[in-house]
């Protein structure tokens, strides 16, 4: 039993949208494409499942955050996918690929063959387990992927009002679940093995201001260390957290971020893989030439950066996704993906933008008292990175815009006092 399609999308996330909007804006047939999802719903914006979807009031909820939402572009309810006749096939793993046949096996046994292959497979939450500490599995230890893991984190929150969460992990996860926790009225101890949050981007000074913003919350800080163990009771919760230092700390939750895996398995020993994505071109295309790779999964040549990366974030799934099918449809007219690294994030009342590559000489421009404030990357005598908090839309274009200028910069004590004025000038 099989099915056969001209453009086949593996993957029903992020990246899958957004590609499945770029090929109906460029015109399919009817039963040429088709988007094979492991979740059971059309393609969403993930970030909201850490802000808008755990909200105590007025939560957002599907069908509202669908893709393309996010970017000011049309909402591809299920039924744009069938006025447009894409298929989709939801609720469906796929448990091998064979790159030579050109060939998917689902887990309900379906052979879906293809001409052409985009992998928008995105990424896993690494599990504890995988660091060698067990009990993952109580019922209120919580991961954050995707929707099932939401509406689990949402149950187990409200059963929570009043009690102590314990956040494990600093990054993006443990920031933004740890606002949405204090909101839900819950006591938030954040525990990570770094000396500050954020330790992939933020400096530390920037770290300290967002630190300091979260104490006045009443959020606790338990740094440079990690969890050993778990103590569950007979019901399969957990009850407390004990930390390698042997001290406990009192949970009726837990909420765990402590970092991703990219899903390659299924193309492993098939294509080229790097820095642990897809390798793929300036096209997104991979190591075998029907096969793109576009999203968390592809690790892809930032010409800004001159490397190849593989980014993780949903500005990036956009455009790959995006730039792909525009190669894949119209390769002549078609150049070199050339993207512009860009993360934010929204927590409480902040808001902050990050645009380019953290490395360099950081210069700190602004009041880091509680109004607004950046910092700027120099690195061999360039702007190559800018941060600022509590910007205007015409602001966060503007830094966006000068970091991808890459100005010469000669004088850092004068980049230092013109802070966000040197951006508005370039
Ligand atoms: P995903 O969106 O993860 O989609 C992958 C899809 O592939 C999923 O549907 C999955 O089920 C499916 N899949 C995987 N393997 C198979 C298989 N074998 N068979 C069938 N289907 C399969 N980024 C930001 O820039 N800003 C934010 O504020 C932000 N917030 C976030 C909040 C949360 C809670 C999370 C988890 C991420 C957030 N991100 C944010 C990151 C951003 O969401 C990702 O970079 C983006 O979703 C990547 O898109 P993708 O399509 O590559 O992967
Ligand atoms: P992350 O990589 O941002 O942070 C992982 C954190 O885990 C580290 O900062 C560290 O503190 C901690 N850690 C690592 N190993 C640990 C261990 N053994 N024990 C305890 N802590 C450990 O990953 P994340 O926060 O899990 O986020 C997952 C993914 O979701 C990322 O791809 C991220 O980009 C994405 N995301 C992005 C946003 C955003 O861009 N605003 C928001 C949410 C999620």
């Amino acid at each position: 039993m099989g099915r056969a399609f001209v453009y086949v999308i593996l993957g029903g996330g992020v990246a899958a949208g957004y590609a499945a909007l770029e090929f109906a804006k460029r015109g399919v047939s009817p039963g040429e494409l088709c988007i094979i999802s492991e979740e059971p719903v059309a393609p969403y914006e993930r970030p909201a499942l850490s802000k808008g979807y755990l909200l105590p009031e007025v939560p957002a909820r599907l069908p509202s955050f669908h893709t393309c939402v996010g970017a000011n572009e049309e909402r591809l309810t299920p039924k744009w996918y069938k006025e447009h006749g894409i298929e989709l096939v939801l609720g469906t793993r796929v448990k091998s690929a064979d790159v030579k046949r050109k060939t998917l096996l689902t887990a309900t046994g379906e052979t879906i063959s293809y001409k052409i292959l985009i992998i928008a497979t995105g990424a896993r939450a690494l599990r504890l387990e995988e660091f060698g500490v067990t009990g993952s599995d109580a019922e209120n230890v919580c991961y954050l992927r995707d929707l099932a893991d939401a509406n689990r984190l949402v149950d187990v929150m409200q059963s929570c009002t009043g009690g102590n969460a314990v956040v494990i992990g600093g990054g993006y996860i443990g920031m933004e679940c740890a606002a949405s926790l204090v909101i839900n009225k819950i006591n938030v101890t954040m525990v990570f093995p770094e000396a500050q949050f954020m330790a992939r981007l933020f400096t530390p000074k920037i770290a300290s201001f967002y630190e300091q913003y979260y104490v006045s919350k009443g959020v606790k800080f338990v740094k440079g260390t990690v969890l050993s163990s778990f103590e569950i009771d007979s019901n399969k919760k957990v009850t407390a957290v004990i930390l390698r230092d042997g001290s406990r700390l009192p949970a009726d939750m837990v909420v765990v971020g402590i970092g991703i895996r990219p899903n390659t398995t299924l193309f492993e020993g098939q294509l080229t893989l790097e820095k642990g994505g897809i390798k793929a071109n300036g096209r997104l295309q991979a190591s075998y030439e029907s096969v793109y790779a576009v999203g968390d999964v592809a690790t892809f040549p930032v010409k800004l950066i001159r490397e190849n990366r593989r980014l993780e974030h949903v500005d990036s799934a956009r455009k790959s996704a995006r730039h792909a099918v525009a190669a894949i449809m119209d390769p002549e007219k078609t150049g070199e993906f050339d993207y512009l690294p860009f993360f934010y994030s929204r927590v409480f009342a902040l808001s902050w933008q990050f645009y380019g590559d953290n490395v360099g000489e950081v210069i700190h421009f602004g009041d880091f008292t509680g109004g607004k404030f950046g910092a700027y990357w120099v690195h061999k005598g360039h702007l190559v990175g800018s941060f600022l908090e509590g910007g205007t839309k015409e602001e966060y274009e503007t830094i966006a815009k000068a970091t991808r200028l890459q100005p010469v910069i000669d004088d850092l004590a004068m980049l230092e006092t013109q802070g966000l004025g040197f951006a508005l000038a370039v």
